[in-house]
């Protein structure tokens, strides 16, 4: 038996491999070089160019390019209409900015329980939960994975709410063989750099919407307009602007949009290299019985963003963190996402309760991120595969 590198052993890889990270080309480089010496940082050409580009690839009419996907998705919820008292029902699993867009509007998220297989928000556990004061449904395409949106739209317009779909892992997945971004009243997409695109930091909202496309950007930019058609006040003076709403100054830049629209001349080849990684790895996977690979819904077509594996802890003699710390000693960047977002200290602090959402917290407990991204290539695959093989072997019951 091999001695595990976090016992003192030889680590399985050299040096250390991240879950996610960026990819740039020296195009993105001179992209971002050409705006520098331009005549905008923001509020350029860069930034209907990215829209324009997404609109494109999506397509989708409109897109509102933000300062991050957080942004994008308090955008979404003011558009939505969402304030005091209103309930937003979502889901745990997923990053704590789904939820907490709706707070800083003054909003209540609600939890519904996530299906164990697909790990998405469950669908009956939504119509459960809706009540009088619901005013919208934000889902999370989480790691990739498309929600079954025709069911979910239909309960939406059956109870009069709207529907925010968090993509900011699904840049490029596909419901039903049509691409993410239109099925939603609104979607949402982040682009952080661990993302399938990124800005730096960035985020983008799409819609057919035409009213709500309008509300976006009025929120994007101080709830200042200087769109003749939409003044309230009939002003004549060219200079003239104001201000209609109370918005925010979540503007992205010239700089980043540009960087932006050069990452998405590669969109199709960091979707197609992140659908090969994940075969290879399913490949190898499916010979370590304490592994459970990710269940993928027939009306899905993932792009993605994380690969999560589940462990069959009944078959092993210690718990999951135990294995995260040994793969990481083996240079494995393992991760966790998420902690359902209301056993964070805030979250429970506003008074949620353990035990809301069983499924979710069963998931939380033998969930692990393996890494995924443009830059691995095959071996990096196989040595994850290896320490993956070397720390089970180690823990495995009755061996
Ligand atoms: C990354 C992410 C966000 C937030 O995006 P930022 O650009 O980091 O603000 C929101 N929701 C989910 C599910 C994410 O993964």
């Amino acid at each position: 038996m091999k001695n595990l590198a976090i016992h003192g052993g030889q680590p399985v890889r050299k040096s250390f491999l991240t879950y996610g990270r960026q990819c740039i080309s020296k195009e993105d480089i001179q992209a971002v070089v050409e705006v520098l010496k331009s005549e905008f940082l923001t509020t350029g050409p860069q930034i209907d160019k990215f829209e324009e580009k997404m609109k494109a690839f999506i397509g989708v009419n409109y897109a509102v390019a933000v300062s991050n996907g957080t942004a994008a998705l308090h955008c979404a919820c003011l558009a939505a209409g969402v304030s005091t008292g209103d309930e937003v029902i979502t889901t745990p699993i997923t990053f704590a900015a789904s939820a907490n867009a709706v707070l800083y509007c003054g909003g209540k998220p609600i939890f519904a329980d996530v299906d164990p297989k697909t790990m998405n928000i469950d669908i009956d556990s939504i119509e459960k939960k809706i009540t009088s004061k619901t005013k919208a449904i934000i889902v999370v395409d989480y790691t990739g994975q498309v929600n079954d949106m025709d069911r979910i739209m239909n309960i939406a317009k059956r109870h009069n709410l709207l529907v925010i779909e968090d993509a900011a892992h699904a840049l490029g997945s596909t419901y039903n063989g049509v691409l993410i971004g239109s099925q939603a009243d609104m979607t949402t997409f982040s682009f952080h750099p661990v993302k399938h695109i990124t800005t730096g930091e960035g985020g983008m909202i799409t819609t057919n919407n035409e009213t709500l496309c309008t509300k976006l950007k009025l929120y994007r930019s101080h709830g200042i307009t200087r769109d003749k058609e939409l003044l309230l006040n009939h002003e004549n003076a060219s200079w003239y602007y104001e201000q209609q709403d109370l918005g925010y100054n979540y503007r992205i830049t010239d700089i980043q949009c540009a960087l932006g629209v050069s990452q998405m001349n590669r969109i199709d080849e960091f979707i197609r290299t992140r659908r090969a990684l994940v075969q290879l790895y399913e490949s190898y996977l499916v010979k370590i019985p304490e592994i459970r690979l990710p269940y993928q819904a027939a009306y899905s077509n993932s792009s993605w963003h994380l690969y999560v594996i589940r462990l069959r802890l009944e078959l092993l003699t210690c718990d999951r963190n135990t294995i995260i710390e040994a793969l990481r000693a083996e240079n494995i960047g393992v991760n966790l996402h998420y902690i359902p977002v209301y056993l964070h200290p805030y979250y429970q602090s506003l008074g949620y309760n353990i035990g809301e959402c069983r499924n979710a917290e069963e998931i939380y407990g033998d969930m692990i991120t393996i890494p995924l991204h443009h830059n691995m290539d095959q071996d990096d695959v196989l040595l994850v595969y290896k320490a993956l093989e070397k720390v089970i072997n180690y823990y495995r019951k009755g061996k």
